[in-house]
């Protein structure tokens, strides 16, 4: 065997090769998107277990791993890149970014510290700044990008710890509403909480975390010889899309001597919207925020960030030192990420956010969110219009929540019959919806936020709503 080069390194026209081969899959897939079913599970299963397959010890030909991607593996799936996923928080797939990725995984730069590329490194700090700058955080604000929101949660909770609880920290208690998502608790407890440390506070008819029964909560708390150390409050819940009172949080969080971190993993770039600025007004007084552009900002999964009021508090939370590590910057300006987060060696998320909003400027993402904000309210009026539907829950952004409630039926039987209502609607495969519980209730969400759906696509899931709301009445009617 020939060591001057390895198989691994290919040649020029290898690598060209490949990605015209890869394209001639993608494009085609990306165009037919459309046409394609909002989900398509069945067989599913039985197709994984079959791709079960020993350690390849020969090279196999690109175009057939491409055929099993692309014609088995991807067509069973929740088809969360369709124009008809409403289901859970859509995220995008902006094609700009699978491209940065391509040139950031091509250039395999080190990011982690700035030394090692210190005009990359600008390039990432660039976008947080840009975010900062879109929550109204001041100058000196900071941040990281991360994984996604789960961690970007988990890092503002350890920051939280470090700076307002001593070492033995297990008397310290952390508020948020009911409706939190669980990444919250999941994180408390990763941060070295009980769970029984964490306090869900009641919600208001609005799924919105009730103030009165918070500050009440603290006292009790207080009383008890507990030490209160921080509030999450929601910029959007998963559930309804519900949005906290932020100035009122902010309040009591001084009032108090609280954390304060909102979570907007899901609403929080809505601040690019006329509506979402009033709904989100208070932001800015938060410690922390939590933001997910592959929820907001359409970009493909992993790519959360934590932004920071003081980013010295998330480096005296993940500092660390090491011989071998010579270049560490002392300069505020330069940027060491790895003393900002957990992470020492990073992919460069930076790129995958910066190429799209330098190609287009923020106001096609805010334009974007802007057609959610109306689909949302589009989809609540011709809900109201269809006989048998209760609105649960109004879109306060671009969630909103209903059942179907025929009358003189228990709540048993209310959620069986919403249950089959789901499927109903979901079986044409031109728009996939999910539900949740609500009060007990089994209700179906719509929720709005992949850069593909647009007025059409809403239009096309309200008729099968209608129609599945029409059938599944007249099978109760007349059984
Ligand atoms: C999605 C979501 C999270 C978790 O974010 P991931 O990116 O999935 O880890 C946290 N909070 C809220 C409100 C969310 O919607």
């Amino acid at each position: 065997m020939p060591f001057d080069r390895s198989e691994l390194e290919l040649s020029e026209s290898a690598m060209r090769a490949m990605v015209e081969q890869a394209m001639a899959r993608i494009v085609p897939h990306i165009v037919s998107l459309p046409e394609q079913p909002a989900q398509d599970l069945l067989g599913a299963d039985e197709l994984a277990l079959s791709l079960l397959e020993p350690l390849p010890q020969v090279g196999t030909n690109l175009e057939s791993l491409l055929d099993l991607l692309f014609d088995q593996a991807v067509p069973k799936t929740l088809n969360t890149a369709s124009p008809g996923y409403l289901a859970y928080i859509p995220s995008g797939g902006l094609f700009h970014s699978a491209v940065a990725d391509l040139i950031s995984d091509s250039v395999n730069r080190y990011v982690g510290i700035w030394a090692a590329a210190p005009a990359l490194v600008q390039i990432e700090a660039n976008v947080i700044r840009w975010f900062c700058e879109m929550v109204g955080y001041p100058k000196t604000a900071g941040g990281i990008l991360t994984s996604g929101g789960s961690i970007a949660n988990l890092t503002a909770i350890i920051a939280a710890r470090v700076d307002r609880l001593p070492e033995d920290f297990l008397k310290g208690t952390l508020y948020t509403s009911s409706q939190a998502h669980h990444s919250v608790e999941k994180a408390a407890v990763l941060a070295g909480f009980p769970a029984r440390n964490i306090r869900f506070i009641e919600t208001d008819e609005h799924q919105r975390i009730r103030m009165n029964r918070l500050a009440e909560r603290i006292a009790e708390d207080r009383a008890a010889g507990f030490m209160p150390f921080l509030l999450v409050v929601n910029a959007g819940t998963t559930n309804t899309g519900a949005v906290d009172d932020l100035d009122a949080a902010a309040d009591l969080a001084a009032r108090e001597g609280l954390w304060l971190h909102v979570d907007g993993a899901y609403g929080g770039f809505f601040v690019l919207t006329e509506k979402g600025r009033r709904m989100l007004h208070g932001i800015q007084r938060a410690d922390s925020i939590t933001l997910d552009p592959h929820k907001g900002l359409a970009l493909p999964y992993g790519t959360g960030s934590l932004l920071v009021r003081e980013p010295r508090k998330l480096r005296q939370t993940h500092h660390a030192s090491a011989d071998y590590l010579q270049d560490m910057q002392v300069d505020e300006e330069k940027i060491d990420f790895s003393d900002l987060s957990p992470e020492l060696t990073r992919p460069f998320r930076g790129l995958r956010v910066w190429l799209p909003m330098k190609l287009h400027g923020v106001g096609a993402f805010g334009d974007h969110l802007e057609e959610k904000l109306e689909l949302a309210r589009l989809a609540l009026d011709e809900l109201k219009t269809i006989p048998g539907i209760e609105i649960v829950a109004k879109p306060q952004l671009s969630i909103l929540a209903f059942r179907l409630k025929p009358q003189g039926m228990d709540q048993a039987g209310l959620n069986e019959l919403n249950h089959r209502f789901l499927e109903r609607i979901n079986a044409p495969q031109r728009i996939y919806l999910t539900p949740t519980m609500l009060d007990e209730c089994f209700v179906l969400r719509i929720a709005l936020l992949s850069f593909r759906t647009h007025r059409d696509r809403m239009l096309v899931g309200l008729e099968d709503i209608r129609a599945a709301a029409a059938e599944i009445l007249g099978s109760v009617q007349d059984p």
